[in-house]
């Protein structure tokens, strides 16, 4: 057995210390990119991680190096027992993040602020209440937007995430980054990756290169401001000359960041994905549950972690259904 501390490391050196973890399949939105409108089959209660085995499993991580936890799902915020969960998580040496819809964030606000975490991702895809509500098929844009004020009031900077869709929220590039003139947003646009359900189409897809181009055009090449990205982003960070807030793209799909990577996903139902990409995922609950050993199946699940996007290499390969169609939906995972 290789050093604890070097399990988590892969063939290509890369060291895993970012574990993103999903608490939930469930959520209160369906948004288009991410799920079927029917949704997905649900497992059983049974089948998902307890609290108390989040935690345990998150301390086996944290003692093997991670040093940050993004809690994601589904929507993390619907687990009932979320306030439980993240008041345990929070005594682990680790840094917390969460990625929500925003919906029951005023629910957690004051216990957010108790805990002292602040590194928290809203996702709005619209800035007009319409067609948020088609992408989202549900009507929770006012809720939303009330609690990403009180967010604002509470957290240094309030992070954005949107995924960018041709023909529906492309052309609200610049509004969204019109928003951090004076507000500390980073506003985040993510393309539109393909999972099983989720419709992709290359031809919906906004790719990195369109983004700068709008914001060239309508800002000036000279306003533009490429910022230092921290270690192991996946995101490529920018600012307008002058403006508090700033933007970033991520673009996995024209120009994934798989070189860098250091983040490894476990879903609600105790499965380690090696990469978003792979359609491989490794059962930890069961022999977790069953007082086994995981260390050298956590070694194994990380040295098979492919070099790029979970083996899907070339344009070819990522936009053939028959591929991609063999990953879970993006709720089920845990973006
Ligand atoms: N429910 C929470 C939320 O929406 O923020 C957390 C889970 S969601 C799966 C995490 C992130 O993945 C969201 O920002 C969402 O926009 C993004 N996402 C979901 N499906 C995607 C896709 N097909 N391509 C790119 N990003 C996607
Ligand atoms: Fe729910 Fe988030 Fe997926 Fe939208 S992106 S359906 S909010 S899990």
């Amino acid at each position: 057995m290789i050093e604890n501390k070097q399990i988590l490391t892969d063939a290509f050196k890369r060291k895993h210390t970012y574990l993103r973890l999903s608490l939930t399949e469930k959520c209160n939105l369906r948004c288009t990119y991410c799920m079927p409108a029917e949704g997905i089959p649900l497992l059983p209660k049974s089948h998902l991680m307890t609290a108390d085995e989040i935690f345990g499993l998150a301390k086996i991580f944290v003692s093997l190096g991670v040093t940050k936890i993004r809690l994601t799902g589904g929507e993390p915020l619907v687990r009932k027992d979320f306030g439980d969960i993240i008041k345990r998580l929070a005594l682990l040496p680790v840094e917390i993040a969460i990625t929500t819809n925003g919906i029951l964030l005023d629910k957690y606000l004051p216990l957010l602020k108790e805990l002292n975490i602040t590194n928290i991702t809203v996702s709005l895809d619209s800035l007009d209440a319409l067609k948020n509500k088609t992408i989202t098929r549900r009507n929770y844009f006012d809720k939303v937007n009330e609690n990403i004020e009180l967010l604002k009031k509470q957290v240094p900077a309030v992070k954005l995430n949107i995924v960018l869709l041709k023909g529906t929220n492309d052309n609200e590039i610049i509004d969204f980054i019109k928003l951090t003139r004076e507000e500390n947003f980073i506003v985040r646009f993510i393309e539109f990756m393909p999972f099983d359900g989720n419709a992709w189409d290359s031809n919906k897809l906004v790719s990195k290169s369109f983004i700068l181009d709008k914001v060239i055009n309508y800002f000036g090449n000279r306003e533009l401001i490429r910022l230092t990205d921290a270690p192991n982003d996946t995101s490529r960070n920018y600012k307008i000359q002058n403006f508090r807030g700033s933007f970033a793209i991520i673009s996995s799909v024209t120009n994934p960041f798989c070189d860098t990577c250091n983040r490894i996903r476990l879903t609600a139902d105790g499965k380690i994905k090696n990469c978003l990409f792979s359609n491989s995922e490794t059962d930890l609950l069961t022999p977790y549950r069953l007082g086994e050993n995981i260390l050298s199946l956590l070694e194994k699940t990380i040295l098979s972690k492919e070099k790029v996007r979970g083996g899907m290499d070339d344009w070819k390969k990522l936009s053939d259904p028959e591929i991609h169609s063999k990953n879970r939906s993006m709720i089920a995972i845990g973006g």
